[in-house]
Order: structure tokens, then C-alpha cells, then sequence
């Protein structure tokens, strides 16, 4: 199986280019993003629970994601790999993966992070709030929050994944299929 984390900011078109790499190269999407905001649609404790933080632009407990991505992990078989996205968001996460990793002998295949400057952020969610309505882009403050979060929480990965040689960044500025483009020839290499 393969591993392969998406990476970027809010708003740099991670779950628009998550769509296409999943068909190309056989790969299950799991974006922690979407399964809490399912468990929100469907009333259930979790999301009730996860609401509140997700709607001041905090992360929910590390414990609730690690425990979805250790499920998906269980029962998706037929596939080439995953694709994590929003997963890892912080170092605690990335090391609680690499330790699911290790009880089966894997490892993360490579990081694919797409970058944007700050300024472009806000721009790419205000017109993202327009198509899909997320409650957490509706709001100039929890939209600060979030990009705040990233910077402090997730940003610190950039690194993590440097020191073992599995960070690649492509430039997401340009159309979705520059962008796309730009993936699969990363992608291509593993
Ligand atoms: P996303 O769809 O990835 O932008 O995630 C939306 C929100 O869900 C985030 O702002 C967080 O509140 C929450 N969330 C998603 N993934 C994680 C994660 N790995 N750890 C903690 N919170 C998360």
C-alpha cells in the first residue's frame, strides 16, 4: 500500500486535486475534513462535539481523527493506496501515523504539498464559500483562526517531513490543470 499525504493551507485546492489523483493512481480519499463534517450532517455525538471547535477554526482532539484514519485504514482494501487529506495536522498526528505505519511495516510514500501565498488564502476561500456553503467559511474570524492554526499547528510539518526526506512542494498558483499537471509528474516517481 501506499501512503501519500496532501498537504497545503486552507484553501490551496487540495480537495479539487485529491479527485483527480485518486482516479489516476487507484487511491482511497481520506480527508478527516469530510468525515467530520458528515458526522455533523448526521447528528451524531462526534459531530456535535466536533462542530464548535471546527466552527471557531480549531483542530478537534487528535484522538477522533487518528481514530478515523486507523478505521478507513482497516477496512479499504481494494485499493493501490491513500490519499490523507487534512491528516496529519499537527506533529502529534504525523507521529501517531508513522506509528499505525510501523505495526504493518509502512511508511508515509511521500508528502505532495501544495503551497500558496498567504494573500491568495482568503481569496480562494471567499469564492470556495460561495459553491459549497461551509459553515467554516462563512466567517472572516474563523477563517483567520484557521489560517492562524495552520501557521502554528500545521506549518511545523513542513519540516518534520523535510528531516525524512518525503516533503515535495509544487506551486499551486495557476489553473487546476497547471496544478494537476505539476502533481502527476511528482506523483509519477513513486
Ligand atoms: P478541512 O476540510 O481539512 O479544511 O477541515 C475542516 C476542519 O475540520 C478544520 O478546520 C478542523 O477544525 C477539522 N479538522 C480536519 N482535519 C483535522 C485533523 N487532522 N485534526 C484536527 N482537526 C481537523
Amino acid at each position: 500500500m501506499k501512503y501519500f499525504i496532501l498537504f497545503g493551507p486552507p484553501g490551496a485546492g487540495k480537495g479539487t486535486q485529491a479527485t483527480a489523483m485518486v482516479e489516476k493512481y487507484n487511491l482511497r480519499h481520506i480527508s478527516t475534513g469530510a468525515l467530520l463534517r458528515k458526522e455533523i450532517a448526521a447528528g451524531s455525538e462526534l459531530g456535535l462535539k466536533a462542530k464548535a471547535l471546527i466552527d471557531a477554526g480549531e483542530l478537534v482532539p487528535d484522538e477522533i481523527v487518528e481514530g478515523m484514519i486507523e478505521s478507513e485504514f482497516r477496512t479499504v482494501k481494494d485499493v493501490a493506496g491513500f490519499l490523507l487529506d487534512g491528516f496529519p495536522r499537527n506533529t502529534t498526528q504525523a507521529e501517531h501515523l508513522d506509528a499505525i505505519l510501523a505495526k504493518t511495516d509502512d511508511n508515509v510514500t511521500s508528502v505532495v504539498s501544495i503551497m500558496i501565498p498567504d494573500g491568495t488564502i482568503k481569496e480562494r476561500i471567499r469564492h470556495r464559500a460561495a459553491i459549497e456553503g461551509r459553515a467554516d467559511d462563512a466567517s472572516e474570524e474563523t477563517i483567520n483562526n484557521r489560517i492562524a492554526t495552520y501557521h502554528d499547528k500545521t506549518e511545523p510539518l513542513v519540516d518534520y517531513y523535510k528531516k525524512s526526506g518525503k516533503y515535495n512542494e509544487v506551486d499551486g498558483l495557476g489553473t487546476i490543470e497547471e496544478v494537476r499537471d505539476k502533481i502527476f509528474s511528482l506523483m509519477d516517481r513513486f
